[in-house]
């Protein structure tokens, strides 16, 4: 939620208070120099007590509420027919409308699912974006995504509000290419990860889904981040802004046949789930469940976790809890912004996004210039971010790389986790990065491994420009922080 000051200033609030903490380090220049060298300058190998911000990822790593922590005290331990199940299943029929859920471990394990049920080899898969676990399983089944955003959508500036809409005209083009025979299901993820957490409108999803239904194409939704998606719709799209979240939703899944979702964002808790409302395509996934996850009652989590989803679900409904996190990824997006440094506009839903290519505009992607902002910016302020850019695609069948459409750094904003002044800190010590962005250098790979690369891939930089910017923070800020 925003607040207006009475200078006219607009800030996030927190509307909740802290009941419990956790004590957090900020190492020196020095040590975190010495960190990402051991961790290969790839941030997913550093260890959280080298880490003052986690703004790796926003997956579970989100505060829980306190009925959450509750409600996981009373979780009903068992393998079949859990008590807990079923707290779930009523969630998800109230607050998505579905009748019949499959729970999944987390988000990949339901997209697993979904692609052992229904890609066959030569397949494709049309979507508004891909996801990096989302393609992988696509891809493994034999089948390959299409992805068909409109123009635009990958400018990193823009003031488009719905950069996450598919181009229905290339749907089109698509099905007459291929035949519906060779298309699955046709995907839309809310809101688009990859491309900075931004959304589609609903006007953009029922007319995606008007073509499929015409085709007899069933649609698929990623939801991983439903209620940011609803937020933007409320905020964005004027036949929604005397909507509530719950309304939205339940317009969003009007147009809906099978949901997933990884609850380790949104919902602020942990774990996966499949939901539909279709008998037939519920029951040419159900057996696959045990095969790979687990009886068809806890779907690979603990029950504990299916509690603290349930709850995390009717939460994400509340306004000020789907706002919490788009709000203050809005304010951190524009004190960037007004700083001068390149970030993705509009503020999308989960993540604060540095355009690498314009951070770096003299870095060919070959050296991998959102890895070596990504392991800058933790040299510089020991903020922690991801990767999203030619790192996290893996290479084509000839061996070669993969250059992304976008090079950029994530700095996520786990939901209700990290206060106003967190946020400042990052912001002012990526200013401070952007006045010496001439020298950070690019990176070449140590160790490559042939699938999501990204995860355990280990890099060296090109030159000693880790030790040159470690030194040039020691200059400016004196030998501690
Ligand atoms: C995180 C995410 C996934 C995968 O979910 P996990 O729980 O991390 O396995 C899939 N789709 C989208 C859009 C996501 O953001």
């Amino acid at each position: 939620m925003n607040v207006t000051l009475s200078t006219g200033k607009v800030i996030p609030i927190e509307m909740h208070k802290v009941k419990i903490v956790q004590q957090t380090n900020l190492p020196s220049a020095a040590q975190r120099l010495e960190a990402i060298r051991e961790a290969g300058y790839n941030t997913f190998l550093l260890r959280t007590r080298d880490v003052f911000l986690d703004m790796l990822t926003d997956s579970g790593t989100n505060a829980m509420s306190d009925n959450q922590l509750g409600a996981m005290m009373v979780s009903d331990e068992a393998y079949a027919g859990s008590e807990s199940f079923y707290k779930l299943a009523d969630s998800v029929k109230e607050v998505l409308g579905f009748q019949y859920l499959l729970p999944a471990h987390q988000g990949r394990a339901a997209e697993h699912l979904l692609a052992k049920a229904f890609v066959k080899p030569g397949d494709v898969v049309p979507m508004n974006y891909h996801f990096t676990t989302t393609k992988a399983h696509v891809d493994l089944a034999g089948g390959k995504v299409l992805e068909i955003f409109k123009d635009g959508a990958l400018e990193t500036a823009s003031s488009n509000p719905f950069k996450g809409n598919m181009d229905p005209d290339k749907l089109k083009a698509v099905i007459a290419q291929y035949g519906v025979e060779h298309i699955p299901y046709v995907r839309m993820e809310a809101t688009t990860n990859l491309i900075g957490g931004q959304p589609f409108s609903m006007a953009n999803l029922r007319e995606i889904k008007a073509i499929a239904s015409q085709h007899g194409i069933p649609l698929v939704f990623d939801g991983s981040l439903i209620s940011e998606n609803a937020y933007f719709i409320q905020q964005r799209e004027p036949e929604f802004k005397d909507a509530t979240i719950q309304q939205v939703i339940t317009e969003l899944m009007k147009n809906v046949d099978i949901f997933y979702m990884s609850g380790r964002k949104s919902a602020a808790a942990r774990g996966g789930l499949i939901a539909t409302n279709n008998k037939k395509l519920y029951e040419q996934i159900l057996p696959w469940l045990p095969v790979y996850e687990g009886f068809s009652t806890y779907g690979g989590m603990s029950t504990k976790e299916v509690e603290a989803m349930a709850v995390g679900l009717r939460e994400m409904t509340i306004q000020s809890i789907a706002s919490s996190g788009a709000d203050f990824i809005a304010y951190f997006v524009r004190r960037l912004e007004e700083e001068g440094v390149p970030v993705v506009t509009p503020p999308g839903g989960l993540a604060c996004h540095i355009d690498a290519m314009r951070f770096l505009p003299n870095m060919p992607q070959a050296q991998y210039p959102a890895g070596a902002l990504a392991a800058a910016v933790y040299i510089a302020s020991g903020v922690r971010g991801m990767e999203r850019g030619t790192v996290s695609m893996d290479r084509d069948e000839q061996g070669n790389d993969v250059p992304s459409d976008l090079e950029l750094v994530r700095l996520a904003v786990p939901r209700r986790l990290y206060t106003m002044s967190h946020i400042e800190y990052a912001v002012d010590r990526v200013k401070w990065l952007y006045g010496l962005r001439n020298l950070i250098g690019g990176l070449q790979f140590v160790e490559e491994p042939p699938v999501l690369r990204f995860f355990f891939g280990r890099m060296a930089p090109i030159g000693d420009w880790g030790e040159k910017l470690a030194a040039a923070f020691q200059a400016d800020f004196g030998d501690t922080f």
